[in-house]
């Protein structure tokens, strides 16, 4: 798919009432998918992986399949912020280092006014804040949340609570696109 057709399905994700995962692949996922097999199983099931770098391009046309576009997560993350101000969807943001999530927020509400940021929190993708962690995201009642944890840390983490978020509708691993958005990296 290209950035467009994503943008569009995350349109009908968000009117089916369940969690869409969303993965952002490069070729280090690709390589780590081949001997981590929880990592492969969370990629095989996701409803969506795109692919974030061009490394992705360049393997499918060798195995003669064609790949529109790159559609990088780090892109992404601006493009679904500003769909989601003119759409209303609470966005919830998971991750990064202390601080970096509401930066990010406070960088991404002065963009794109109207913005619903449902929480920011960084925690930690370890199982014993698991069940702390979905609490407060369910509670904010964020639709669209964006999971910084690095892969397949990240990836894993939504596989694993993908039932119990209640109110969110599509989850995304980011990567280190926080940093990006605030300038750290
Ligand atoms: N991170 C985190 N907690 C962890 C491990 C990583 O919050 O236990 C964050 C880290 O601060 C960074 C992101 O996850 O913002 C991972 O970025 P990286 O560039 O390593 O991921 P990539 O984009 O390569 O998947």
């Amino acid at each position: 798919v290209t950035m467009d057709e994503t943008l569009a399905l995350v349109e009908s994700y968000m009117a089916a009432p369940r969690l869409h995962q969303i993965a952002t692949v490069n070729p280090e996922f690709v390589m780590a998918a081949q001997t981590d097999d929880e990592f492969r199983r969370v990629l095989e099931a996701a409803d969506l992986c795109l692919p974030d770098g061009v490394g992705l391009l360049y393997a499918a046309r060798r195995y003669g399949r064609r790949l529109p576009e790159r559609v990088p997560g780090s892109e992404l993350v601006y493009r679904l912020a500003e769909r989601a101000a003119e759409r209303g969807w609470p966005l919830f943001l998971l991750g990064a280092a202390p601080g970096v999530a509401e930066a990010a927020a406070a960088i991404l509400t002065a963009r794109y006014p109207g913005l619903r940021v449902a929480g920011c929190y960084a925690g930690t993708p370890a199982v014993a804040e698991n069940e702390a962690l979905v609490a407060r995201i369910n509670a904010s009642g964020a639709a669209l949340l964006y999971v910084a944890y690095g892969a397949p840390q990240q990836d894993k983490w939504i596989a694993r609570n993908r039932d119990a978020l209640t109110t969110v509708r599509v989850a995304i691993g980011v990567g280190g696109s926080l940093d990006f958005v605030t300038g750290r990296a």
